[in-house]
């Protein structure tokens, strides 16, 4: 059933000249149909070189429209309208808008987990991977961090020369893990390397013997023969533990589930190549102009 379902979307993907981008917290069925797997910035940037006409986004809405700012001239579809995440929806611009016009000596840094209205507010957009080395590059000593509060306070710590506000945002899966979580996994694994991502809290965060992004973290693992804790998405440890047998992979806590990555299944992707699902992605022209400079910029930084 499930592989007649994959045979029929590869089918269609090819008719109707469409690529499927999945990112890496999607299930493994989904993965196997996909393009394109990996982060959400990294999978904009490389479908920009594919021919396809159509592509359809497996992930979140904020994602998709990332890659509509960054791909214009191509169909972008989100195949469940549903599916958006908490972090990136946590601030209405006006407040941007208002703190702008309040403190203008503030460079204003976003995540890119941030929908397209919020990065239209913004001077530059960070990855977790690029955060650190583009605020370090930022002339301004004065910064605003939006949305997240954990990945700001990762990047603050490591630039005491800056002054930098957090906004009190964060990804609600990642920030639910508590440091007792951590002490306790490190006891139960006492040789695993502890691999964590920076939207986890910090009194979590110190305990990493690496942080990074989920492309870090994925490198990280698969270039060590040691067993390792993960501390992101449960999506990763599986994906790891299913590609590395030799090695154990210990997800760091239970709560570490997006469920709005996991709402996307291999029916919804099916019924959106067949034009009877999905949301197309759609862009005023001169909103789309602005929702870009910070994508721009960071690449300029990055
Ligand atoms: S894991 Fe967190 S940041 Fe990622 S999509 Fe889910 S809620 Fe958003």
């Amino acid at each position: 059933m499930l592989k007649d379902l994959q045979e029929e979307i590869l089918r269609l993907k090819k008719s109707r000249h469409a690529a499927v981008l999945a990112h890496s917290y999607q299930s493994a069925e989904i993965l196997e149909v996909a393009d394109l797997t990996g982060d959400s910035f990294a999978l904009s940037v490389k479908a920009r070189e594919l021919e396809a006409d159509t592509l359809i986004l497996c992930g979140v809405r904020f994602m998709a429209e990332t890659l509509k700012l960054l791909c214009p001239e191509k169909k972008v579809l989100l195949p469940v309208p549903e599916a958006t995440c908490p972090m990136a929806e946590q601030i209405q611009p006006e407040r941007v808008r208002d703190f702008r016009e309040a403190h203008p000596d503030y460079k204003i840094v976003a995540y890119i987990n941030t929908t397209a209205a919020l990065k239209a507010e913004c001077d530059v957009c960070v990855t977790s991977s690029s955060a650190l080395k583009i605020v370090a590059s930022l002339p301004e000593k004065n910064i605003l961090f939006i949305p997240d509060k954990n990945l700001g306070a990762y990047v603050q710590a490591r630039l005491p020369e800056k002054n930098i506000i957090l906004w009190e945002g964060c990804c609600p899966v990642h920030n639910a893990v508590s440091e007792e979580e951590i002490q306790a996994a490190k006891v139960a694994h006492p040789n695993a390397k502890v691999l964590l991502h920076p939207e986890l809290p910090a009194e979590v965060v110190r305990h990493g013997d690496m942080v990074g992004s989920t492309a870090e973290i994925l490198h990280y693992a698969q270039n060590t023969t040691e067993d390792c804790i993960i501390g992101t998405e449960k999506s990763i440890a599986d994906y790891l533990s299913l590609t590395r047998p030799s090695q154990q992979f210990h997800l760091l806590s239970k709560k570490l589930i997006c469920p709005d990555m996991r709402i996307t299944g291999l029916r919804d992707l099916l019924r959106t190549l067949e034009g009877q699902g999905g949301e197309e992605i759609q862009m005023d022209p001169g909103f789309a102009k602005s929702a870009l400079r910070p994508i721009e910029e960071m690449i300029r930084l990055g």
